[in-house]
């Protein structure tokens, strides 16, 4: 699947949409889920052009692939939710109703998420 540079993402990385943004670097963005499913419901996205998991880990450079799993870990420290939990998903593809084709983590906390498979 070739990347649509008119997605969502890309256009909020362009600034043509607002965000609410929570953290930035060279490689990486983040910004607060518009329909939140937890109080603490932020999306990080690389700043390349990655249409979803798989485009990511095959295509991306290492340097991206450390920023981007680095950003969870600083977003939630600076979210305060290491100690009482997080959880991080990401959606890929038809089978996982991947809505958004430029790749994301979905970082949820702040309340008990219940839990998630049994
Ligand atoms: P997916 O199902 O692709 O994993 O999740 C896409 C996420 O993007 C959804 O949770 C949805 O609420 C969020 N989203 C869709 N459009 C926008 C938008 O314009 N701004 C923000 N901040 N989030 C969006």
């Amino acid at each position: 699947m070739a990347y649509d540079q008119n997605n969502i993402f890309a256009k909020i990385l362009r600034g043509e949409i607002p965000c609410e943004k929570v953290f930035e670097n060279e490689h990486v963005f983040a910004f607060n889920d518009i329909s939140r499913k937890a109080p603490v419901h932020i999306l990080i996205i690389p700043k390349g052009p990655y249409v979803s998991s798989a485009d990511f880990y095959e295509k991306a450079s290492a340097d991206e692939i450390v920023a981007l799993n680095r950003a969870i870990g600083e977003i939630a420290k600076e979210k305060g939710i290491v100690e009482s939990g997080y959880r991080v998903i990401s959606n890929h593809a038809a089978h996982a109703h991947q809505e958004v084709p430029h790749y994301h983590v979905h970082l949820l906390g702040g309340a008990d998420l219940g839990v998630c498979f049994n």
